[in-house]
């Protein structure tokens, strides 16, 4: 076997990923001809890449890393776990500790009486769950009309084909025969891009009340479910205004019909609480785990279940499983992290320590010209960019082109900070110390300097007619 090493020089090692790598959510000819990032090494925040660049990691991976890279007791833990048992499934009457002390922990956690976790390898997966799940709940309990499933435009979910077609990306839905019947896509809560005249208050209720109707339209008897990102995060980091929760969970409460918190970005202390529900102050019945449940160091995922639904559930054959629900290397690596997520009170952290120095970090760039707004809560945050603050214009380019261009910029200071559209996205590892986010900022703005330098050079300041 050839071996594929770290010292081999970057060329190479890009002509062999273009050869026979297809990358996910790429155009690989394009990437082919650029060639792709190499990353050798991380720890704490910082990526190092095949030229020894060191990369401020502003994005945690994908939303994932909260303890940070590199930490060797989440190794040990996986070199334990292998050696004694690597693998063993859990369907067949069988079990193992791993999943068993997983399950208690997370259901420790979880608020109110979200007390079952039926155990994916993946977000995605899990929400394929969810969605067989909650329809079976009710064929289960003799109402089996109620299959519809209401989920939002802009939503994200996964990428399989239940969950991308739960998730609300027309650019997906556009490829590969999605969405799958029976899921309806309501308006999202992003006022920046669409609020209009209407005031952040007055059009979250606006955007909550398309719920009501949604049901209305359909029928409440056939309606099994709402799905939503407490926080939309791939969508934007979307933080909803004050008024849209509390008003979809009056709506929740009033119809029959569940609810499922995708909590896979928002879980695990990203916006302060263990989940974005408590943030947000709602109920669900079933949360959507995955990515911080195991700080991305292993994959796995699940759905969390209330004591009601999982009754039901629990008493009929569930024809749903994965090879690796509950992996036993998976399991107990995420325990590992649970237990530094506690132990070194990293949620604390969030809220004391890292989050307001991140908040005052970003209110610095405030006034820079492309800047629109600041949002933030915890430590997951958004910078809608734009050519006219006041009217909150967006750009006559392309949606996205600035974004990207910014994105470039960040790169070129050897920072990764995503762009959505023309949006910003920030989701550091938790661990970020305030020294590390003065380094982040100082990159930041310096990124944000050259985009503009870029777009008045190309004429591109000028807002959309
Ligand atoms: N739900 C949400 C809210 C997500 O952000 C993601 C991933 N970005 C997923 C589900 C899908 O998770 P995965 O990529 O692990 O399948």
């Amino acid at each position: 076997m050839t071996v594929i090493s770290n010292h081999m020089p970057t060329a190479e090692l890009q002509a062999l990923d273009a050869a026979h790598h297809m990358h996910p959510f790429t155009t690989n000819d394009e990437l082919a001809k650029k060639g792709a990032r190499v990353i050798t090494r991380a720890k704490g925040v910082y990526l190092t890449d095949s030229e020894g660049n060191q990369i401020l990691d502003a994005m945690a991976g994908l939303w994932c890393v909260n303890i940070g890279y590199g930490r060797p007791e989440m190794a040990e833990v996986a070199a334990r776990q292998m050696m004694e048992l690597p693998f063993y499934n859990t369907f067949f009457m069988t079990t193992h500790v791993p999943a068993i002390a997983l399950a208690q922990e997370i259901a420790k956690l979880a608020p109110g009486d979200l007390n079952h976790i039926f155990f994916a390898g993946s977000g995605s997966e899990a929400n394929d769950t969810n969605l067989r799940m909650v329809r079976t709940y009710w064929a289960e309990k003799g109402k089996p009309s109620k299959s519809h499933i209401i989920s939002r435009k802009n939503g994200y979910h996964g990428s399989t084909v239940g969950a991308g077609s739960l998730g609300g990306m027309s650019y997906m839905h556009a490829q590969g025969g999605m969405p799958i019947p029976g899921i309806h896509h309501i308006n999202q809560p992003d006022w920046w891009s669409e609020g209009g005249d209407m005031t952040r208050e007055a059009f979250g209720l606006a955007r909550a009340q398309e719920l009501e109707a949604k049901i209305l339209e359909l029928g409440e008897d056939n309606v099994a479910a709402f799905i939503a990102e407490p926080i939309q995060g791939a969508g934007g980091v979307i933080i909803p205004p004050d008024t849209y929760w509390p008003e979809i969970q009056r709506i929740i409460d009033k119809y029959e019909i569940l609810l499922i918190a995708d909590e896979v970005i928002c879980g695990f202390g990203r916006t302060g609480n263990w989940f974005g529900s408590q943030t947000m102050g709602i109920r669900p019945h079933i949360m959507t785990i995955a990515k911080g449940l195991s700080s991305g160091y292993q994959p796995i995922g699940g759905s969390i279940v209330c004591d009601e639904v999982a009754e039901v559930i629990n008493a009929t054959e569930f024809n749903h499983g994965y090879t690796y629900s509950g992996h036993p290397v998976a399991a107990a690596v995420a325990l590992e992290n649970l237990r530094i997520l506690q132990d070194e009170k990293i949620l604390d952290r969030v809220n004391n320590v890292g989050g307001p120095a991140l908040k005052a970090g970003l209110e610095t760039l405030r006034d820079h010209p492309l800047v629109g707004e600041v949002n933030i809560k915890g430590m997951m945050a958004s910078l809608p960019l734009t050519p006219h603050k006041e009217s909150r214009a967006k750009f006559a380019s392309d949606a996205g082109t600035v974004g990207y261009m910014c994105r470039e910029r960040c790169f070129a200071n050897n920072l990764v900070m995503r762009h959505v559209g023309d949006r910003m996205i920030i989701s550091p590892p938790l661990i970020i110390e305030p020294e590390e986010i003065d380094v982040f900022i100082e990159r930041a703005r310096k990124a944000l300097d050259e985009t503009y330098a870029q777009l008045k050079d190309k004429d591109m300041l000028k807002a959309a007619s």
